[in-house]
């Protein structure tokens, strides 16, 4: 598997890179992972979520493959036969590859092999989606907690995470692949005791170029105002005690900037 150097030894193989993508737009790559990609001997991205179009800064002969179709074992043996032929190797996941990426069940056989890993952190379709709709996740006195969950489908949810014990927090709730059973998201909240009338946003393709979609709704159309928008897989759906906050009348003023709040980057001005 390992490829013989010309002095007749085994080379160490390569280091595989599991690279943040970001969420669709192929700019919101980090430096890093663009920098890795265009050094790199191959690339396996995952087809489904990642367009190709990701792949454009990786030198012209490099091994590019789509995982789209293969077991995660396919994957690994893949990797590891890479590994085995270039320095560097990549897989490119969609956001950043510590959320919902499969990402120690693929390296923990890669550790088993004796082969080097690490993760290049990546922009988040949550992080992605809020840009888009010009949204806070935080603000003063109104939420300062963010929670990055899903409901659901074939994967259970543990113990004491279902949506409605976490949206009893009526913080802002990040919810990942759901977009399908936003029914299931509706319930959870009224459960959790939202109101009716409190704002929902959900974002289908945040960051693709024209493929963006912004939905923004209420707890109680917002799965209507979804049908109607056709909005289906790779959303995120957002319930925020923050939303629309750009267009409040009445603000409290983040400490950081308060001219009466002295920290230690700045003093606080005398007249304040
Ligand atoms: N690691 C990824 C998440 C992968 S799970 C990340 O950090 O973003 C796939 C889910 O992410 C989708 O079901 C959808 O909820 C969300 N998602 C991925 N890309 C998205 C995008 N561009 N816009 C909105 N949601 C997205």
């Amino acid at each position: 598997m390992r490829n013989p150097d010309p002095r007749g030894e085994a080379l160490a193989p390569g280091k595989i890179w599991f690279v943040g993508a970001g969420p669709g737009d192929p700019d919101l790559i980090t430096v890093k992972g663009r920098d890795l990609l265009a050094r790199s001997g191959a690339i396996l991205y995952a087809g489904s979520l990642v367009d190709r179009t990701a792949t454009r800064y990786a030198p012209p002969d490099c091994d590019i493959r789509d995982s789209k179709d293969m077991t995660l074992e396919e994957m690994v043996d893949w990797l590891c036969e890479m590994a085995g032929r270039h320095a560097i190797v990549v897989r490119l996941q969609t956001g950043d590859p510590a959320l919902y990426g499969a990402l120690i069940e693929m390296t923990r056989p890669l550790s088993d092999a004796g082969i080097d890993w690490a993760v290049v952190p990546g922009v988040s379709s949550a992080m992605a989606s809020m840009a888009a709709a010009r949204e806070t996740m935080t603000l003063p006195e109104v939420t300062q907690t963010v929670i990055l969950t899903r409901t659901a489908g074939r994967t259970p949810m543990p113990e004491g995470e279902d949506l409605e014990a976490l949206a009893a927090h009526h913080c802002t709730l990040c919810v990942y692949l759901s977009a399908t059973l936003i029914g299931k998201v509706q319930r959870a909240l009224r459960a959790a005791g939202w109101r009716e009338d409190a704002p929902i946003l959900v974002v289908q393709k945040a960051s693709w170029p024209g493929e963006e979609k912004i939905v923004r709704g209420s707890l109680a159309d917002i799965a209507q105002k979804c049908r109607e928008g056709g909005i289906g897989r790779q959303a995120m759906i957002i319930a925020s005690p923050t939303l629309g906050s750009a267009g409040w009348e009445t603000l409290l003023r983040s400490k950081l900037y308060d001219p009466a709040f002295s920290h230690r980057y700045r003093r606080a001005s005398e007249a304040a």
